[in-house]
Formats: structure tokens, sequence, C-alpha cells
């Protein structure tokens, strides 16, 4: 159906899709038990949503209720979710939104519970896709605090963290606002691993973002916030992997180490003193590492990384 050079899709195929949606919610993890919630408009002032006490990977056609956005339930025996209160007030705010998805994604709403926004320029799709994904203040979930909450990102922000409780997407169609509750997930785990659990970033500059920005803007993708970058660029260079690494002593081809710091086995090469690392995590500059690592102590000290990485994972995941 078009409606003044809208598309809007049908009934059949709105119910269809949040029942498609919400199988893929429930397998990726986004949702234990009955949780999250998904609505699709159907024209400009009606929706399809899902149902409560239902979990989303279980749902059929007959749950589902469609609304006025006024909030009025039209057809369905089932009662919508109490959390369709933010639904429709995101399509009041902004009229051009078709279709809303809620959940609680492990990571994402790690961060929520954190208050942390996820706004570090470290990931290109993030920044292009995305921008900024704020935290809105807590509200208590099912009373009209939520929607107040969520109201002054509508029009700027592709999505928003809920203080204590998820994430919520909006988007052009249904398949867009799940797409960007997926990467909100996969943007809050990229900022864990490497701001929590690697501990260390190189934030894209400025002028990297600029360049994400006007592809942005290319791909109709007209809000997002912009995340904080870096004035300088700190990855202009390559980056050569331990393995490559020729010992500086040895003679013949090889690339030569400029700029990475590598990490050695402990006790083989004790860290330099008042580097501040430990002799586990012992850090040499590039010319320290060139001298002091052989072929068979790289092998090894791979593997020693490898099982850091992993350990360090396990930790940040219990
Ligand atoms: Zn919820």
């Amino acid at each position: 159906m078009t409606v003044q050079g809208v598309k809007y899709m049908s009934d059949f195929e709105a119910k269809k899709a949040i029942l498609d949606i919400g199988r893929r919610m429930y397998e990726k993890g986004f949702v234990a038990s009955n949780d999250g919630n998904i609505s699709c408009k159907v024209g400009p002032n009606t929706i399809w949503t899902t149902p409560t006490g239902v979990s989303k990977g279980f749902m059929t056609q007959d749950m589902l209720v469609k609304m006025d956005i006024n909030g009025k339930v039209l057809m369905g025996k089932w009662r919508p979710s109490s959390e369709v209160k933010m639904h429709l007030r995101v399509y009041k705010e902004n009229p051009d939104v078709q279709a809303v998805t809620h959940a609680h994604p492990l990571v994402a709403t790690s961060f929520a519970i954190a208050g942390i926004s996820l706004d570090a320029a470290v990931l290109t799709e993030a920044v292009m896709g995305l921008g900024s994904i704020p935290v809105a203040k807590y509200a208590t979930p099912g009373t009209d605090e939520v929607p107040d909450s969520i109201a002054p990102f509508v029009n700027t922000h592709n999505g928003v963290l809920l203080a204590n409780h998820g994430a919520l997407t909006w988007g052009k169609d249904i398949y867009q606002a799940f797409y960007r509750l997926e990467s909100i997930e996969y943007y809050a785990t990229i900022l864990m691993y490497t701001g929590n659990i690697i501990g260390r970033q190189n934030l894209l500059s400025c002028d990297q973002v600029n360049k994400l920005l006007d592809i942005r803007h290319k791909l109709g993708i007209t809000a997002g916030g912009i995340p904080p970058c870096s004035p300088e660029e700190t990855n202009a260079k390559d980056v050569v992997s331990a393995a490559d690494i020729r010992p500086a002593e040895q003679s013949g081809p090889g690339p030569v180490l400029k700029g990475v710091t590598s990490i050695v086995r402990p006790g083989e090469n004790p860290a330099p003193a008042g580097c501040g690392c430990s002799g586990t995590s012992g850090r040499l500059t590039a010319s320290e590492g060139q001298k002091a690592i052989g072929a068979e102590a790289l092998g090894k000290a791979k593997e020693e990384i490898i099982a850091e990485v992993v350990r360090r994972v396990i930790e940040g995941l219990s």
C-alpha cells in the first residue's frame, strides 16, 4: 500500500516479517524468556506488534496485535506488550520511521547498565551505519517515563540504550531496524574486546571520521550522531605481525620492524625497568623486540599471546 508517496507493508507481509525477526532475535540470544518486542507500520497511523508474555522465538501470526499509533487495539486477541508505548512514541516523534525493535542483547545491555554510551570512533561500519548510541536516562519499564526518556534521540540518532534495561532501534523498514539492533550489539562487543580485554583502541582520526560521514550522507542515512575522534592519525602505518619480524642479527630478506610493539614470552625478555608492565604481558619497544626475539621464541610467543587473549576473553565474559 502506498499513501502520499510512502510505501507500507501489507498486513500479511508485516506479520510474516515480525515472526521472522522474532526468531532471529531469539536465536541470536538478544532476548531471554518473553523479553523484547517488535512493531512495524502498515499505514501512516497503524502498526502490527508483538504480544506480551510470549517468547519472540515461538510466535504465531494469531498472537500478533494490530493497533493505531495512539495505542488503540484494532485487531487481535492477545494483549500488546506494555513496552509498545516507546514504539508508539518513536512513530509520533519521527513519522519517517516504519519499524521499531527492542531487545536485551548481552553486551549492549551491559554498557547500558554501566551507563556508557557507544560513541568511540573505532569501527568504520559503526560510524557510517550507526553513529553514536547514547544511553537514555533510567525509566521504569511499562511507564510513560520510558517514552519520555527516548524521545530526545528519535530524530537525531538511529537507536538508543535504555539505562539498566536494553537497546531500542528504529528504521525505514523492519529489517533496517533489526540490523541496527544487530549492529549495536556488534559495536558494543568490539568496544568491550578492544577497551576492556585487549586494552587498546586506535581511534579513527577526525579527518577519517569526516570521510565516513560523507559516505553516510551519500547512503541516505540522515541521523546518527558523531562519535569523538582522534586529532591525530594513529593508524596510518602498516602493522607487521610478530611472525614476520626478522631478528636484527640475521641477514636475508624480510620486513624490518617499525613502530610495532611486540609481546614476548615471560622470563626470556624481562620488561625494561620503569615501563609499568608485568613480565607476563611485558611489552618491549620495536628495537628491543627485534634484538630479543628469535624465530623459535616467536612461535612460542604467539602461543603465549593466544593463550593470554583467550584467558582475558574468558575473564571478560565470565
Ligand atoms: Zn525490555
